[in-house]
């Protein structure tokens, strides 16, 4: 499917009453649902940034389904759902019967015939979590993961929630920089869409013409190109590095890593050009010496690991919000208050 076609999505992923009950794409949703997501989130941390359980999912079930590689996102879906109390199924894609020929279809329709109620899928092909969502599972929830390079939505709401955690400012007043392989990035692509749908506007893209989508312009609003690190990185308050990534380019987009390094690897003299309270980001897995140096990584700006911490309360609330859609789609609204 071309990523243009998946830019329709509110329908698809909104109930009647404008709530989420599947959630697969940033573009079409309004700030007040972004907002709330971010809220649900909040409820799930406390003020020392400690997780609280809800039991909220209780007696329901999550199959977290990953046909591409992931740490991370799989890891913290699970820790999601068994704070929510949920049962948790991880199923192990590369040894069921689609390496056997079964088509993606029938795979799905007999994990539903398991009693699955949220699908958690990460897809290497853009489009495949809207595909699910079309087409096999009329009441349950399929969660995007991740699919190609098309979207990450979850990515992007544990990055905003880091933003409004760590800055303490209004996403009006940012500046943020993002830097790296922004072609083949599904981070890039759906944190642009979280950025402009909740006010920023001064969205900076610096990466080579090689790392840029063919004419760029296709992230419309606020959104600034940088061929160069220093103009790009001067006065921002948030700086995210991408990974390149190579598992989706053809043909080489670069002469070497160790050029892109001296290019646009971000390090303390460039860090210096920010303001002196910049965050530093990372959506991992980071290459260290390619797109960021380790005393940037590993140093007091960086906010890397509270990405991941907020990527459990993150995907709980998409989870539980997700559910009391579907849930209120049927008519039984009364199983989950959040
Ligand atoms: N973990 C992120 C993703 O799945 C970023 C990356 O792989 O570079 O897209």
């Amino acid at each position: 499917m071309h990523i243009a076609a998946l830019h329709q999505p509110s329908q698809v992923q909104l109930n009647q009453q404008g709530n989420l009950k599947h959630f697969l794409t940033i573009e079409g949703l309004s700030k007040e649902s972004l907002t709330k997501i971010l809220d649900t989130a909040q409820s799930f941390l406390d003020e020392n940034n400690n997780l609280i359980n809800r039991p909220l999912l209780e007696g329901l079930t999550v199959m977290n389904l990953f046909f591409e590689n992931s740490t991370r996102t799989r890891t913290t879906f699970e820790a999601a759902a068994k704070r929510l109390s949920a049962n948790v199924l991880n199923i192990d894609i590369a040894r069921s019967s689609t390496s056997k020929g079964e088509t993606l279809r029938d795979t799905l329709w007999n994990l539903e015939a398991m009693a699955a109620d949220i699908f958690v899928v990460r897809h290497s092909s853009s489009g495949a979590a809207h595909f699910i969502a079309k087409d096999v599972c009329p009441n349950v929830a399929i969660i995007n993961a991740g699919d190609g390079r098309h979207a990450h939505p979850t990515q992007a709401m544990l990055d905003m929630l880091t933003i409004r955690r760590e800055t303490k400012k209004p996403f009006e007043q940012l500046s943020v920089a993002i830097i790296g392989d922004i072609k083949h990035s599904r981070v890039a692509r759906s944190n642009v869409a979280a950025l402009q749908t909740l006010g920023c506007k001064d969205i900076r893209v610096i990466a080579p013409n090689t790392l840029l989508p063919v004419g760029f312009n296709e992230y419309g609003e606020h959104v600034r190109l940088f061929n160069q690190m220093n103009g790009g990185v001067t006065d921002c308050d948030v700086i995210i590095a991408l990974r390149i990534q190579n598992e989706r380019i053809d043909s080489p987009a670069l002469a070497s890593q160790s050029e892109f390094y001296k290019m646009y690897g971000l390090n303390k003299e460039r860090l210096a050009l920010a303001k002196p309270d910049c965050i530093v980001m990372h959506p991992g897995p980071m290459n260290r010496g390619v797109e960021i140096d380790s005393s940037v990584a590993d140093g007091d700006q960086s906010v890397i690991l509270k990405q991941v911490t907020n990527g459990i309360a993150v995907r709980m609330a998409v989870l539980a919000l997700a559910m009391q859609g579907q849930l209120q789609e049927q008519g039984l609204i009364e199983a989950i208050s959040l």
